[in-house]
């Protein structure tokens, strides 16, 4: 069979008929894995992803060809078995399988991102041997479990307990909703090994299949992905051995976060391919139906939402492919999945329910994909963060670069503030700390310093005049400068109590 590890060494050109920047901005590696999969979507997904939803089973065989062709480890490194390749190559993937079946598209997202990532990032060299290795040809697969009855969106509430007896760990408590739960021959788990230390007390464990007191509950009936099973993990008493924690104690909340950015990408691309199935569907269904005597395709309405449905799909595309291109060059990419998420699934709700739309009876019942797709698109505003969370997170992210403006436009800003006169007070000034988070550095007239959790100094000035002020700013600024020996970013504020807003500087002088 044509594979991915040995498509990437032939160097063949390929043809491809997608329109995102036509893919020709890809390498030619990108390329071959876009046609390989899509070949693989259209001929072994598409033909039974009707029928795995239908009867709710799960494609073990296309799941195991599709481990063959290193799709399970898209981005895992070929010393553990993975496939080696980035995470623009991944979303590639995904997308494509997506599109093919949603199910296989979350069984080896959940597989890529969720189970093998943080065990390839945070686990053992010993982990890494037991629980990557052999869970990256197809044959086994992997889950990720950190919801539970009581928590879902609120990570962090999680009330599944473990409790270090000797040389074991015990684990007790419910994890619930777990995708590829009947499947999965091992867990990656949270739990709380110190309460009062909140989520700081999450620590996250490998659990395998056969671990005594580890149970499943019933499979979850779904509206859509029905091809994967999803289920409630019970631990009752469940021992695994010491060495089976990830990372270190207390690390499990901070594993979860980073393993949840990249899982979005993940996400995004699945619902890229939903939205993508939607879109050709509805196109093919508009070329061929007549109505007035002619393809309701040259009818303006239809066009209409078609080029609706084409706009949403390429700039979630665009979000997605960013978002991986970031993290495949270690950037910060936290607001970048969540946007791509938060477009990716809205995209697929919006264009699965146009594709209906434009098939009219035939979109509603099950002989056309077109409700599949509808149920499947769903899925993708809930899991791995809702569309609320997304905003919260995207919005987070805003607000603290925001506040990390670079120094000297802060200066520029503030002083330009100072100048117009726009406080002013005629209390006579106060004398306060100058301060960091850690420690008390000086005693200083006037003003305070606080350093941010995002290594932003915030200083605080008193209420003075707009050119006692100035001279502040320069003393700061030189002071930092000497003090950390190189510029850190600052910025300026006027205290606002008993603060009064002047139009004019005229009114100041008087
Ligand atoms: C099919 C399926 C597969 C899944 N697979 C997995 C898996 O493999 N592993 C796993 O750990 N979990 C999995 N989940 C769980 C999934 O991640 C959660 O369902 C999801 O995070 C939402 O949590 P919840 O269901 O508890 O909803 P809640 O957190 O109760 O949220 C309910 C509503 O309140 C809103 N809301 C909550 N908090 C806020 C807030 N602060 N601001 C604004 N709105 C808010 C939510 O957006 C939502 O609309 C899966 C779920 C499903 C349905």
């Amino acid at each position: 069979m044509f594979s991915v590890r040995n498509s990437a060494k032939i160097g063949l050109k390929l043809w491809n008929n997608r329109s995102i920047a036509s893919l020709s901005a890809l390498s030619e590696t990108h390329q071959m894995l876009q046609k390989t999969c899509r070949d693989f979507a259209d001929n072994e997904l598409i033909p039974i992803a009707a029928k795995i939803d239908r009867e709710h089973l799960y494609p073990a065989e296309q799941i195991q060809k599709m481990g063959e062709l290193g799709l399970m480890a898209v981005a895992v490194n070929e010393k553990y078995g993975g496939t080696g390749l980035d995470y623009v190559a991944y979303a590639i993937a995904m997308e494509e399988i997506s599109r093919g079946c949603a199910s296989a598209g979350v069984i080896m997202s959940v597989n890529n991102s969720l189970y093998l990532g943080p065990i390839e990032r945070y686990g053992s060299e010993a982990q890494k041997e037991q629980f990557v290795a052999g869970f990256t040809d197809g044959k086994r697969v992997g889950c990720f479990a950190l919801s539970e009855p009581g928590n879902g969106s609120d990570a962090g509430a999680a009330s599944t307990v473990a409790t270090l007896k000797g040389d074991r760990w015990v684990l007790n408590g419910n994890k619930c909703w777990i995708t590829n739960a009947y499947e999965a021959e091992s867990a990656v788990v949270f739990a709380t090994t110190d309460k009062s230390m909140k989520h700081k007390g999450i620590s996250a464990f490998i659990v395998p299949r056969n671990a005594p007191g580890f149970s499943l509950g019933k499979k979850e009936d779904k509206l859509g992905i029905r091809g994967s099973s999803t289920a409630q993990l019970i631990f009752e008493d469940c021992e695994i051995p010491k060495e089976n924690l990830l990372g270190e104690p207390g690390m499990g909340f901070k594993i979860a976060m980073q393993t949840l950015d990249a899982g979005r990408i993940g996400i995004a691309s699945q619902a890229l391919g939903i939205a993508q199935a939607s879109l050709e569907c509805a196109v093919d269904y508009a070329n061929k139906r007549i109505a007035f005597g002619k393809p309701i395709s040259k009818l303006q309405s239809i066009q209409s939402k078609i080029a609706d449905m084409s706009l949403g799909l390429e700039s979630a595309r665009l979000l997605t492919w960013r978002a991986a291109w970031l993290k495949d060059n270690k950037l910060p990419f936290t607001k970048e999945a969540a946007q791509a998420k938060l477009a990716a699934s809205e995209s697929a709700t919006f264009c699965a329910h146009q594709c209906i739309q434009v098939l009219g009876g035939m979109g509603y019942v099950s002989d056309m994909p077109a409700e599949r797709h509808y149920r499947d698109a769903r899925i993708t505003e809930i899991y791995e963060g809702t569309s609320e969370i997304q905003r919260l997170v995207i919005a987070g992210q805003v607000i603290k670069e925001f506040v990390s403006i670079p120094l000297t436009n802060t200066i520029a800003t503030r002083v330009c503030a100072c100048s117009r006169g726009l406080y002013y007070s005629r209390q006579s000034p106060s004398r306060a700390k100058l301060e960091l988070e850690f420690g008390v550095v000086g005693q200083h007239r006037q003003l305070s310093v606080k350093l941010t959790r995002s290594g932003v100094f915030v200083v605080k000035l008193e209420q003075v005049s707009w050119s006692t002020r100035f001279i502040f700013i320069v003393w700061c600024r030189v002071k930092f400068y000497f003090f950390f020996g190189k510029k850190v970013p600052v910025l300026f504020e006027v205290s606002r109590q008993q603060q009064h807003r002047l139009p004019e500087r005229a009114e100041h002088r008087s």
